[in-house]
């Protein structure tokens, strides 16, 4: 992932190469070359031009420093100005209460389900004692697979498949992780094709009822543009904590880990590299940083 992204803000700091300070002149071009490169990465035209003046400003506002080249100056830059646009630092999930639920939020096909039990499987190797909730009502195809998945991990899975409730298999899942002592009951919740009002009725019914200490809007990082509108069209609704991102073993071009932090502020929490249930990382902003300028 981010090779291309990598690649071209290499390409593009090079052209200081040889200068021996940054002047408005040499750096104009630098950074019409970054954002280039931000664009062709499908980053929000809005973010990666607020990055590119923001860079600019920083470039041209440090003191002339005799060991150290422009080039390296604005590398040092550039990695603190991505580091700040995803973030800064590293958020932890909130699982404070008893249990502790986590709510599941996105499009169908993003990777709820696969994260769900990926996050179970993560926690549980923290010694906690976890509950999959299967509530996707529409596609008993979820239900199975989250189930098939629970059995892998040695995690139970509730589900009630006679139910079209998704609220009420939530409320009684809950009941049933208090009586058995789960500390943790993370909720997989049905996604539709596109947004559209009846999902996200439910899912605004499922958090208000819940009350999660954590709502994760998970979305596929390969979708680019598009996951940024998701993204801001679920916040509107139901204003989740954190997001996850999938899918970045593929070829996404970066764009949706750079600008989902800018345009909800909220933080990416933990990104997916894979179809594996181990395939998952929690989200360092700086060490991605370190990875796309490589
Ligand atoms: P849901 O409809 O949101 O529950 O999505 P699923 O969990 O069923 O995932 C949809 C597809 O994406 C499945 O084929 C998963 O194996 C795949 N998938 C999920 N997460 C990742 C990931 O991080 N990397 C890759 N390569 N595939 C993923």
């Amino acid at each position: 992932m981010f090779e291309n992204l990598s690649e071209k803000l290499e390409g593009a700091i090079r052209t200081l190469k040889g200068s021996n300070r940054i002047t408005e002149v040499n750096v104009a071009n630098t950074i019409k070359e970054i954002r280039r490169a931000l664009l062709d990465a499908d980053v929000n035209y809005k973010v990666a031009k607020d990055f590119t003046d923001s860079v600019k400003e920083k470039a041209l506002g440090q003191k002339i420093q005799i060991a150290v080249e422009p080039g390296q100056m604005l590398v040092k830059i550039v990695y603190d100005e991505l580091t700040q646009l995803m973030g800064g630092t590293k958020q932890d999930i909130n699982l404070s209460g008893n249990p502790a639920i986590v709510l599941m939020a996105g499009l169908q096909g993003s990777g709820k389900t696969t994260f769900s039990a990926k996050l179970a499987h993560y926690l549980k190797k923290q010694n906690k004692r976890v509950l999959l909730v299967a509530c996707d009502v529409y596609r008993p195809a979820a239900i199975e697979q989250l189930k098939t998945l629970g059995q892998q991990l040695d995690i139970e899975v509730y589900s009630e498949p006679e139910n079209k409730n998704p609220v009420e298999i939530a409320q009684h899942a809950v009941e049933y992780a208090k009586q058995n002592k789960y500390q943790v009951v993370i909720v997989d919740t049905a996604g539709r094709l596109a947004v559209d009002e009846e999902m996200m009725d439910e899912i605004s019914r499922l958090k208000e009822t819940l009350q999660p200490s954590e709502t994760l809007f998970v979305v596929d990082a390969m979708t680019g543009q598009d996951a940024v509108n998701t993204a801001k069209a679920f916040y509107d609704r139901i204003q989740y904590d954190g997001v996850v991102l999938t899918k970045l073993d593929g070829d996404a071009r970066g764009g949706a880990a750079l600008s989902i932090r800018a345009v909800v502020d909220r933080p990416i929490k933990f990104i997916g590299t894979g179809e594996k249930v181990g395939d998952l990382d929690v989200f360092h902003p700086d060490r991605m940083a370190s990875r796309i300028l490589g």
